[in-house]
């Protein structure tokens, strides 16, 4: 089955996209071999004694894509199929992502190869420290600082800020994002990258002229994103008639009723499974691939990447697909809905939202000072309808897709910086 478990092309993906671009804005050589590829690739063997004594060593990985505009910035994901590629593809999208909103951050990524369900807490808990540990020198603040991503939270990041914060002999809760309130995280995080994907939808509805209120919606994956993207477009007044997750796809043809799945959710590992016996009117699809394809106004992929490719995109019915995930669409898939016209939000604007309010948790870290949600929530909405206003003009202008536009905008900030920079040797 094609889907969640083939991910070797994500670095081929994110380079094609890349490559439109770069061509529309007829990018010099030099300018291509300051900006494409990753400035710095760290690959780390990580030995963890297990509850039973033995020693395992996993495998981790970090990568600085780009670090013309800021920092390196991005998560830190933990998943049995993380590979080399993939967190080089993830880094590169984090350098365009950051420069589309326009936040003063580079890009990067970090994973580890690992099926946390597998580990105790304490198992967990010590690989975590020891990623960090082994990664010392190429963190920090100033130089590359990490967030939560797929199957990592506050309670990883804690454990990250703890790490180099005893390292150090001083506290440093600057060098991570998206930790618990209590130790310097941002009011709004939590919801933040769901947030921007509801904001980049509303935007977008009102361009194509889309009601909300009746619109209906497909959301795949129920994780950080995908769960507060369904639970955000409910409140919007949508019928969010598909689900899914790693146990399977369920459809509700009424509608979930999203707070009471999320109660069933969070009491049971925050998975779906079951919910087709716990709710009137779900059943579940025997391919959960079929999700993708329900005739419904928008689709929010929001778990991993390549789940529309060439083979299943002629058959999508959504008039709007707003990625959640990174990587969700090849650049064949994006041929093929362009040539259908459907609007593809892409992933470097669609899930701004998670690193913008990083960024501002980063700033807020930097005064040791907190500030309200409303704060927050206000910046985010500014800086999402920011860079979502600048997309669709330049879309508009140039008469390209949305995500050829958003790496055009992406791209000219990052040229522009690594050139104003110059070399230093
Ligand atoms: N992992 C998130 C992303 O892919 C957030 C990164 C961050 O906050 O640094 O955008």
């Amino acid at each position: 089955m094609r889907g969640i478990f083939d991910r070797t092309s994500a670095l081929d993906n994110a380079m094609r996209q890349f490559d439109r671009a770069a061509e529309i804005l007829e990018l010099t050589p030099n300018q291509i071999a300051m900006i494409k590829e990753p400035r710095r690739v760290t690959q780390a063997r990580l030995p963890v004694q297990m509850d039973n004594g033995q020693i395992k060593v996993f495998t981790g990985y970090r990568v600085q894509h780009n670090v013309a505009r800021g920092p390196a910035k991005g998560g830190v994901r933990f998943h049995p199929k993380v590979t080399l590629d993939e967190v080089n593809a993830l880094a590169l999208w984090m350098t365009y992502k950051c420069a589309v909103v326009d936040i003063p951050m580079g890009g990067g990524k970090g994973g580890v190869v690992v099926d946390p369900k597998e580990l105790s807490a304490g198992e967990l808990e010590r690989l975590a420290r020891r990623y960090f540990a082994e990664l010392i020198d190429v963190f920090g603040d100033g130089r590359d600082i990490p967030a939560p991503d797929v199957n990592t939270g506050p309670q990883v990041m804690a454990w990250f800020m703890d790490t180099f914060s005893m390292h150090t002999k001083m506290f440093r809760p600057e060098v991570v994002t998206g930790k618990p309130l209590e130790l310097g995280g941002s009011l709004g995080r939590e919801t933040a990258t769901a947030d921007g994907v509801v904001i980049c939808i509303k935007e977008a509805c009102e361009h194509l002229n889309l009601d909300l209120k009746t619109a209906t919606v497909a959301v795949q994956g129920f994780g950080n994103v995908g769960g507060y993207s369904a639970l955000n477009l409910y409140n919007e007044g949508c019928r969010v008639i598909g689900l899914s997750d790693d146990t399977g796809a369920f459809v509700a043809e009424d509608g979930f009723d999203l707070p009471r799945v999320r109660e069933y959710t969070q009491s049971r590992k925050g998975k779906l499974a079951g919910v087709e016996n716990a709710f009137e009117g779900v059943r579940r699809l025997e391919d959960p691939q079929e999700l993708l394809e329900l005739p419904v106004d928008i689709l929010v992929p929001a778990a991993l990447e390549n789940q529309i490719d060439g083979e299943n995109a002629p058959r999508i019915r959504a008039r709007l697909i707003a990625e959640g995930a990174n990587g969700p669409l090849t650049t064949e898939a994006d041929d093929i809905l362009d040539e259908k016209g459907v609007l593809v939000i892409p992933d470097i604007l669609c899930n701004a939202g998670g690193v913008t309010v990083s960024y501002l948790e980063w700033v807020q870290n930097r005064m040791g000072y907190a500030w309200t949600a409303e704060r927050v929530q206000e910046d985010l909405d500014r800086i999402m309808k920011a860079a979502f206003a600048s997309v669709l003009k330049t879309h508009l202008e140039r008469n390209i897709p949305l995500r050829v536009a958003a790496f055009v905008v992406a791209i000219e900030r990052v040229t522009r910086a690594s050139e104003l920079r110059g070399l230093y040797a």
